[in-house]
């Protein structure tokens, strides 16, 4: 089957234009950082490749190994920030996977033994909560 073309006003893409606010823990040249407004759990994160691609399958995959070191960047920094004891990192690819918004990104999310996850796409999280949670990412990718 066909893949739908990528949308270029999709909301991520929106989020990287700086169009729509976003919590931004990290930003190189070719990735950017930001907590998901639903989170599953506190200090849920999305790292997002600034090159557009609906998910991974359309993707350039030479953009795989730095998007990865920033994934690995980030876990260490929610872990820390979080005092979390794992890290759940997830990716969705089309809507029968669970995707809901089509630019690529990386799901990066602290865990806690014994707390399940809260539902994908759930409750919206209160705004200076977002920011808190951000801020203390932000120290631990610093130190
Ligand atoms: P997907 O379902 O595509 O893997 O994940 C999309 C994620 O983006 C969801 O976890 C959802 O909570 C989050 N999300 C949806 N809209 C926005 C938004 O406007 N800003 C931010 N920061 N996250 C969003």
């Amino acid at each position: 089957m066909t893949e739908a073309a990528y949308d270029t006003d999709n909301i991520f893409a929106k989020i990287l234009r700086g169009e729509i606010p976003s919590q931004r823990v990290y930003e190189d040249e070719a990735v950017v950082a930001f907590m998901d407004v639903m989170p599953q759990g506190p200090g849920h994160t999305l790292v997002v490749p600034k090159a557009s691609s609906r998910n991974l399958l359309d993707a350039d995959p030479s953009i795989f190994g730095h998007l990865l070191s920033v994934v690995q960047k980030v876990a260490l920094a929610v872990k820390k920030a979080f005092g979390a004891d794992g890290v759940t990192v997830m990716q969705f690819n089309e809507p029968a996977s669970g995707q809901t918004v089509y630019h690529l990104h990386v799901h990066v999310i602290p865990r806690f033994e014994g707390i399940p996850l809260k539902p994908h796409t759930g409750q919206m999280e209160k705004p200076e909560v977002l920011a808190e949670n951000a801020e203390k990412i932000r120290t631990a990718l610093q130190s």
